[in-house]
């Protein structure tokens, strides 16, 4: 263990029940600083679940689940994890549909700000070069004066990564971002989530196997609330475990 980069993520032990039910059972997920990990699992594995307990929606019943070295985040509630810097992208896009894309990342801006404080503030030249270099980012600088209502699904997606983006979060937590999504978007998508690796750790939980075979660096399977199988896609796509439970059958030899 000695040699190893620090850990910006460890889930160890973790079990979380639902009147009775196990959704998450004794999990352990490591993730390395700077990591772009995906999740994948089959409907009701939990993955959303292990987001919640990551940023403090839901407690778990037993096991660790820390932050960094020495943060325990169970000992934290939301905001307390969001201020951390920890991001959650939830699966349906929540922008402000009647500000444009330059003013809903600048109502996310490091440091709460209010609507109200933004319309009797005057933007600084610095806040106005990071607005832009997250627009460049989530490639929706020539939307800059649109409003997001009239974005499309895709590029309400993007926005609310880039809103995620202006906190300037450690860790980015993104739930299925490419449901809904054209081709096209899906690949733009797995684009702009490879352009943070490194910069950010990042967690994406995602079921479609282009997007994952695009992104994915380690892929983690996820199975009734615990890990079944971790790798490369092409080590996990052909993992008998993971073949059983996603077609029911075992693989022919
Ligand atoms: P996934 O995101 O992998 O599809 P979830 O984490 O959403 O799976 O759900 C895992 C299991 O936990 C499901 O059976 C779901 O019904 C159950 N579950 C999740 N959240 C709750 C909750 N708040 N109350 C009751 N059951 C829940
Ligand atoms: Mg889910």
């Amino acid at each position: 263990m000695s040699a190893h980069k620090e850990f910006i993520l460890t889930l160890e032990g973790v079990t979380k029940s639902f009147d009775g039910f196990k959704a998450i059972n004794d999990l352990n997920f490591y993730m390395d600083t700077g990591e772009l990990r995906v999740v994948i699992g089959p409907n009701g594995a939990g993955k959303s679940t292990m987001l919640d307990l990551i940023t403090g929606r839901t407690a778990p019943d037993v096991g660790k689940v820390e932050f960094g070295k020495d943060t325990d985040l169970t000992e934290l509630n939301e905001y307390e994890i969001n201020r951390l810097g920890i991001g959650r992208k939830f699966q349906t896009p929540s922008v402000y549909v009647d500000s444009t894309v330059f003013e809903n990342i600048w109502l996310s801006l490091e440091g709460s700000r209010s609507l109200w404080s933004c319309l009797f503030s005057r933007i600084s030249s610095e806040q106005r070069d990071r607005i832009h270099e997250v627009m460049k980012t989530i490639g929706l600088v020539d939307k800059a004066d649109t409003k997001a209502g009239l974005l499309s699904h895709g590029q309400k997606q993007w926005l609310e990564i880039g809103m995620l983006l202006a906190q300037n979060p450690k860790l980015l937590l993104v739930d299925e971002p490419a449901a809904g999504m054209t081709d096209e978007e899906t690949h733009k998508t797995g684009e702009l989530l490879m352009s943070l690796e490194g910069k950010h750790s990042i967690v994406v939980i995602e079921h479609d196997m282009t997007f994952v075979r695009q992104i994915a660096r380690k892929v983690t399977v996820l199975h009734q609330g615990h890990v079944l199988c971790e790798g490369t896609v092409d080590q996990v796509q052909n993992d008998e475990r993971v073949i059983e439970v996603y077609l029911g059958r075992k693989k022919k030899a």
